[in-house]
């Protein structure tokens, strides 16, 4: 009996959007979270002070690496890096432990291209649970492998460094998020080797995990229903304030000033690319004052096109926020 093919309106073949559960990372997730639970005994009972400290100083390096960098650096490009910045975070990144710059970014790429559809990988529609755990646990369906294929990647093959992290990633795991980091407690300052793995290593771990998974749920947490009083596909007041994390990044994913859990030009991260902006390691800060966002806004209405187009078209025209603009943020907010 001939097959009957579903087909969508194009014409090609409807692909299934199931996605397989993978038990081997379903598995992984409990040991590492049941790890950083025995953690705990080892950070209140039986640690130096200097290895906690070494722990946390870690934990904030690997969250520069994957917010500053896999995040507004590589995947939104809202900011240039020279090369001391971009070995650097790409350092910080491989310690976080959650992928190769270019995996995390091509997925991060299809969920702002497809957000809270089914393509959408961490698709928050679906609840919490999903967007920020269940998620990792699944392989991608045939529908979003297809859609995966045709996220532009092309700036990160060009970066030599970007392509070589993504080709020696175990490795570098290995060696970056494992062996020195557990070591250098137990060869420096004598911290028994137990409590260095759980601590640098499970408690660490798991912390930079779920600071990583909430760039994709922190919406669920953050964000205002739809069909609430404002939903936000429809409350420009967020936009134009610059408060709604996911009203505002969702249409300016450039802006890198955005914090990934809801702050604007306030966060910990936005202040430390402003330091390495000051250093002159970062350039081309890419922002837009709160009058430009209005002119957008503006521009969308008047001559009925999408406003992001409107709000980038705005930045390339250098919006009246000077280079030097994060000597004085406060100014252009
Ligand atoms: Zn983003």
């Amino acid at each position: 009996m001939e097959q009957h093919k579903v087909e969508n309106a194009e014409g090609k073949p409807k692909l299934s959007n199931s996605r397989e559960t993978n038990w081997l990372k379903v598995l992984f997730q409990i040991q590492v979270t049941l790890s950083a639970l025995c953690a705990v005994h080892f950070l209140l009972y039986e640690s130096y002070w200097s290895t906690i400290f070494f722990m946390f100083t870690l934990t904030f390096l690997a969250h520069i690496g994957v917010a500053a960098g896999a995040h507004r650096l590589w995947a939104h490009r809202s900011y240039t890096a020279n090369g001391i910045l971009r070995v650097f975070l790409l350092f910080c990144q491989t310690m976080s432990g959650t992928g190769s710059v270019y995996d995390w970014v091509q997925w991060h790429r299809l969920h702002h291209k497809h957000f809270g559809t089914d393509l959408d990988p961490y698709n928050p529609t679906r609840g919490f649970f999903y967007s920020h755990i269940q998620s990792v646990t699944l392989s991608l369906s045939p529908a979003q492998e297809e859609a995966l294929k045709e996220i532009d990647m092309s700036d990160l093959e060009k970066d030599k460094m970007v392509m070589f992290q993504k080709r020696w990633y175990i490795p570098l795991y290995i060696i970056f998020v494992l062996l020195l980091p557990i070591n250098a407690p137990a060869e420096y300052w004598g911290e028994q080797l137990s409590a260095s793995m759980f601590l640098v290593f499970w408690l660490r771990y798991t912390i930079n995990l779920q600071l990583a998974w909430l760039v994709h749920s922190a919406t669920k947490i953050w964000q205002l229903k739809p069909g609430e009083k404002y939903p936000a596909d429809t409350n420009l007041v967020f936009i134009i304030t610059k408060t709604n994390w996911l009203a505002y990044h969702y249409m300016a994913p450039w802006d890198y000033q955005t914090s990934e859990y809801g702050q604007y030009g306030t966060d910990v991260i936005t202040k430390v690319i402003r330091v390495f902006a000051a250093l002159e390691l970062a350039t081309d800060l890419r922002t837009v004052d709160s009058n430009s966002v209005r002119q957008a806004l503006t521009m969308s209405l008047k001559q009925k096109r999408n406003i992001t187009d409107c709000l980038w078209e705005l930045t390339q025209d250098n919006n009246n926020v000077p280079k030097e603009h994060f000597l004085t943020p406060s100014k252009y907010m």
